[in-house]
This record gives structure tokens, C-alpha cells and sequence, in this order.
């Protein structure tokens, strides 16, 4: 149902009101986690005054140790609420399990799946059966394939909006944190009608190397990116090393004007 063969035109992915898809480059940004009401509203006003279209931030975190931050969880969800009736801005949060789903339904617009969940197929069937637009973020090590039968899995249980999110896949390079993989982009966008957006940051896991590979991810012919971005990143409490400060965000905001505004 996600190939190209079973609909030719490009599927637009609207929430809030951010579309993603079609002729535009949306860009979503926030944090990696929710950590607090002033880190969350002073981001959220940054990346909204810059120009992204919907606001990230994580409050329920899959962390590969379990002695690092888990997010605030329910707290999280009211913060992004809290800015997105505030900013006008609608938001992107993980779903990491099914009991969460009530809770996220609620508060949030768009439903992410984590990396480490994207053969999690109850939780697929779960968001699958949800209104909510879904965000699916490719494997650690999953094949592109796996990746579009994931995407099948919340088609085939009733929900038809969904986003394709490159964000890096495991190989043998240790320099960065993963490998952007661009090849990805660009077939993804000849096999399906699924909008594909890039996350750069957890693609490279270097705030320095996030905007080049967000001007790449443009040229390759992704329909957006997905970034993290905190105002002071060294006190982070996930991720703070691949987080772009809001100068930094700026910059990248103007580097991506010629592909933000052909739209
Ligand atoms: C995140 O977006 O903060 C995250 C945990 O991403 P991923 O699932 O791609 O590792
Ligand atoms: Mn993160």
C-alpha cells in the first residue's frame, strides 16, 4: 500500500498546521528531551522564530543505559502541549509502548517510533489503529525493506498518514554515531509516495557535521528534516553534543532558505 505502483501522487502529511510531503521542505526542530518548562518554551520560541514547522522533544526516552535521564514522561507531554497552545506550533513525541498510547493521544499531534521500536509490531498496530500521524524512524539495523513493511504495518491497520524518518544506520565507520544513509533518501523517494524526512543529528551525532548533512539531505530530495537543538547544549540531560545551539539553528535555517522557499 506505501509503493508507488498502488499511488502515483505524493502523500502530504498534515497535523496541526505543518504539512509534510508534497512540495514543501518542512523543517521540525526541539530538543532531544523535554527537560523543563523554561528549556522547552525558550527552544520552542527559537525554532518557531527561525521557521520550523512543528516542535520535537522527547518525553518518554529509550536511553541505552538505564542510569541516564528517561525522560519526564507525563510531565513531558504536558510541557509540549503546554507550548504548543501557547506557540501554535504542533509537536512530535516518542510512543516508546502501548500503555503510553492514551496519554500521547492526548497531548500530542504527531507519534514518533523510535528506532529500537520499529519492529515493535503491537505498538505499529497500535499507532496504526490511532488518528494520529505517525513519524517511523528507520532500524539501527534495518533494511529499507523492513523499513517499508513497518510502514505497511500502520497502513494495513487503518492509518494511511505517515513519515519515513532516515536516522542513520549502524556500520563500521566509529567516527560519527552512525551513517547517514542518503541512498536511502533518494530510493525511498522513487519506491514510495510516503513523505521521507532525515534526522541529521542522530545521522551523525555531531552538531558541526548537522548542517551540511541538512543541506545534503535537501539536494538528495528529502521532504524535511528532523533536528535537535538546545540553547545550552553542555547542560543537555540527552544528546547535548549533536544539539545545535540557536545561532547555530539560525545559520542552518538560512542555508536551507533557497529549499524552504522554492516550496
Ligand atoms: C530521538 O529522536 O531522540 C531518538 C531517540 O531517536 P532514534 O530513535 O532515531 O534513536
Ligand atoms: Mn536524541
Amino acid at each position: 500500500m506505501v509503493s508507488r505502483e498502488v499511488q502515483a501522487h505524493d502523500t502530504v502529511v498534515r497535523f496541526g498546521n505543518a504539512s509534510v510531503g508534497g512540495d514543501k521542505f518542512a523543517v521540525i526542530a526541539g530538543p532531544c528531551s523535554v527537560e523543563s518548562e523554561d528549556q522547552l518554551m525558550a527552544v520552542a520560541e527559537v525554532v518557531k522564530q527561525y521557521g520550523a514547522v512543528a516542535l520535537r522533544g522527547g518525553a518518554y526516552k529509550p536511553r541505552t543505559s538505564p542510569y541516564d535521564f528517561q525522560g519526564m514522561g507525563i510531565d513531558g507531554l504536558k510541557l509540549l502541549k503546554q507550548a504548543n497552545e501557547q506557540l501554535g506550533l504542533p509537536t512530535v513525541s516518542e510512543v516508546m509502548e502501548v500503555s503510553q498510547m492514551e496519554a500521547m493521544c492526548q497531548y500530542i499531534d504527531c507519534l514518533q517510533i523510535g528506532a529500537r521500536n520499529m519492529q515493535n509490531y503491537a505498538l505499529l498496530k497500535a499507532v496504526g489503529e490511532s488518528q494520529k500521524p505517525v513519524l517511523l524512524k528507520r532500524g539501527l539495523s534495518a533494511t529499507i525493506e523492513e523499513l517499508l513493511l513497518a510502514a505497511e504495518y500502520i497502513y494495513d491497520a487503518g492509518n494511511p498518514n505517515i513519515i519515513l524518518c532516515e536516522r542513520g544506520i549502524r556500520t563500521y565507520e566509529t567516527a560519527t554515531r552512525n551513517t547517514l544513509d542518503l541512498n536511502a533518501v533518494a530510493y525511498l523517494k522513487q519506491r514510495t509516495h510516503l513523505p521521507v524526512v532525515v534526522d541529521p543529528s542522530h545521522g551523525t551525532g555531531v552538531r558541526e557535521l548537522v548542517i551540511p548533512l541538512s543541506r545534503a539531505a535537501a539536494a538528495v530530495g528529502a521532504d524535511g528534516i528532523i533536528v535537535e537543538s538546545h540553547l545550552n547544549p553542555c547542560e543537555a540531560l540527552s544528546d547535548g553534543h549533536q544539539a545545535l545551539t540557536g545561532p547555530m539553528f539560525e545559520q542552518l535555517m538560512q542555508e536551507l532558505k533557497p529549499f524552504v522557499e522554492a516550496a
